[in-house]
């Protein structure tokens, strides 16, 4: 569970590192071609629509990946890298813009 300011606690980071090592190769960027990925440093939130008021509605957490050439981002599930459970995800969408970790490079 991230911090109270939405950042990944190191031994998070360390964890979410891990899974990418064991479960991802990293591929080119689609929009620019390089594979210079950045870990983001902290939790994402995506709205649910629903029909519902976007602000006040539900939120997925996600892990943010970023290209570091032209900031295309990449969602990933941190339930199903089992970093967060169910129960322990937030609605709180006010959490900050991440520090951030490079995840794999090249080009
Ligand atoms: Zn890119």
């Amino acid at each position: 569970m991230p911090d109270d300011k939405g950042d990944w606690l190191p031994e998070e980071r360390e964890k979410i590192l891990k899974w990418f090592n064991e479960n991802t190769t990293p591929k080119e960027c689609t929009f620019c071609g390089t594979r210079a990925w950045t870990l983001g440093g902290s939790a994402g939130l995506l709205p649910c629509l629903g029909g519902r008021n976007i602000l006040l509605g539900p939120t997925i957490p996600v892990v943010l990946v970023f290209c570091s050439k032209c900031a295309h981002i990449e969602f990933f599930s941190p339930v199903l890298m089992k970093l967060l459970t169910d129960e322990s995800t937030t609605t709180d969408a006010s959490k900050k813009v991440p520090a951030e970790t490079e995840v794999a490079s090249g080009q």
